[in-house]
Parts: C-alpha cells; structure tokens; sequence
C-alpha cells in the first residue's frame, strides 16, 4: 500500500534520512526502532508529508503522491496519524474530538460522523467516556480516545510515533493492549517505538534504523534473534 524509494531528508546541510527504502503491505505491521535522533519521526512525518522529503518517492497504492498532480490533502485523509502527545481538543469532549474530522473534512453528516465515532470509541474501550473532557482523562484514556479518533476518520493506514513514551508506566499496557487488537483486526499499521517486547509480539516486521539509514528490516525474529548488522546488536542490549 506504500512503497518508499530512495528517500532522502535534510534540513539544510543535515542530512536526516539516506536513501531509505521500504513497503508496507496492506494489513501489515511494521515496527520502526532505533536510538534517539536516528530519524524515526522525520520518517512518519515524510509519509504523512507533514514533512517534505528532499529527494525519492513515495508510492501510495502505486501512485508517486510527490507527483504535481496528486491530491496530497486527500493523501493525507487516507492515513492516520497517532503522537506521543495525544494533541486532543481540549475544548471539546470525547464524542466531538471523533467527530469533527469526518464532519469537516470527509463531509459526513453527524449522524453519521457519530455512529462511526461511537464505533471506535467502543473498539478503545472508552465509549462510556463520550462526554468527558480531555482534561478529566488519564494519560492513556486519551491515548485511547486519539487512536480512537484517527480511526474515525476510516484510514487505510495509521502511523504512531511512540504512542506511549509520554504515559505513567502503568498506562502503557493499556495502550499497548488497544494496538495489539487493531493488529489482530487487520489494521495496517507503522509504529514507531521503544516498546521491544511489543514489537516482537505484534510486528510482521522491524525496521531498525540507524544515523539516518535503515540498517536492519526483516521479521522479529531474525532482527531480534540474529541481527545482521553489528548496530543492531548494541542498540538491542541497550534496550
Ligand atoms: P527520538 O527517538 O528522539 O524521537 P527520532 O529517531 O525520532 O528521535 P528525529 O526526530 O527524526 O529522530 O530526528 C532526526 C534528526 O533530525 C535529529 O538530528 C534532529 O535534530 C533532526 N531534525 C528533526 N526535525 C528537524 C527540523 N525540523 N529541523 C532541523 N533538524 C531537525
Ligand atoms: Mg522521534
């Protein structure tokens, strides 16, 4: 569903991403790990395009979105984006959060905006929390809520960039718990994440990435089990 090539990111004479390749399949999981600064954020935020890359392509459903012709806003409806910091509208409760996407920008009725949105809220177990506030939420409450309202908007990919590093330890499980079933239901998913024993559990495969460079990408087991590359070796006894 999206295939990467040859991409490249600078910021100015830094160079963030080289030359980096990779697909996703529809209905894969694919974890992305590697030490800080690595350039695992400039990655999602260049498939999503809130970054654009400096140089490759990349292919949605075949078709080159860096291309002058495409629709980058539809592009951008089609994937779902989850952060570290939640990035909820305090101002508006659980139910409006999940609908204000679909009702804006996909032009869905609001009554259909609310089934769709009751519907996934139900998934992360947080429909009984409808009205509540952000403000009136545990940190993984509002993970929930936020995975919740990317899958409100019916993408046919999330990405999640550390979804949990900004919890209480004892909210990440719960988090975790909620990917793990999107997984199970066939989610394509890229996951950005410190979470090792999650990304053996969950992924179909690891990309580790290194200085900018994807060094490592193949399945849990031969990444964790017998990384080829001697990085990969020492960032996994670190972590
Ligand atoms: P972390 O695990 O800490 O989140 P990361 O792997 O996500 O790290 P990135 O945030 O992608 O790493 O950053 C990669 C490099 O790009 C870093 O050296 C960072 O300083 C640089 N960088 C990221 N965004 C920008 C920007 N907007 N302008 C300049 N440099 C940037
Ligand atoms: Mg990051």
């Amino acid at each position: 569903i999206i295939d990467i090539m040859h991409l490249n990111k600078s910021f100015g004479s830094h160079e963030v991403l080289r030359d980096i390749n990779f697909s996703v399949k529809e209905g894969e999981v694919v974890c992305v790990i590697g030490s800080s600064g690595s350039g695992k954020s400039t990655l999602l935020r260049c498939i999503n395009l809130l970054e654009s890359p400096t140089g490759g392509k990349i292919l949605y459903k075949g078709q080159d979105i860096l291309d002058q012709e495409h629709n980058l806003n539809t592009y951008r409806t089609h994937l779902g984006m989850v952060f570290q910091q939640f990035n909820l509208f305090n101002n508006c409760d659980v139910l409006s959060n999940c609908m204000v996407g679909p009702i804006k920008v996909l032009k869905r009725s609001k009554e259909e905006a609310k089934e769709v949105a009751m519907k996934y809220l139900k998934v992360v177990g947080m429909d009984r929390y409808k009205n509540a506030r952000p403000h009136q939420l545990s940190g993984g409450q509002k993970q929930r809520v936020a995975i919740a309202r990317a899958l409100s908007m019916q993408p046919d990919a999330l990405l999640f960039d550390e979804p949990t590093s900004a919890l209480d330890p004892e909210m990440v499980g719960e988090v975790l718990k909620v990917m793990k079933e999107l997984a199970n239901l066939g989610l394509t998913m890229i996951i950005v994440t410190h979470e090792m024993e999650f990304a053996r559990e969950v992924s179909d495969r690891i990309v580790f990435m290194d200085q900018g460079v994807i060094v490592e990408d193949g399945k849990p087991e031969e990444v964790f089990n017998q990384p080829k590359n001697e990085r990969t070796r020492a960032f996994l006894q670190r972590a």
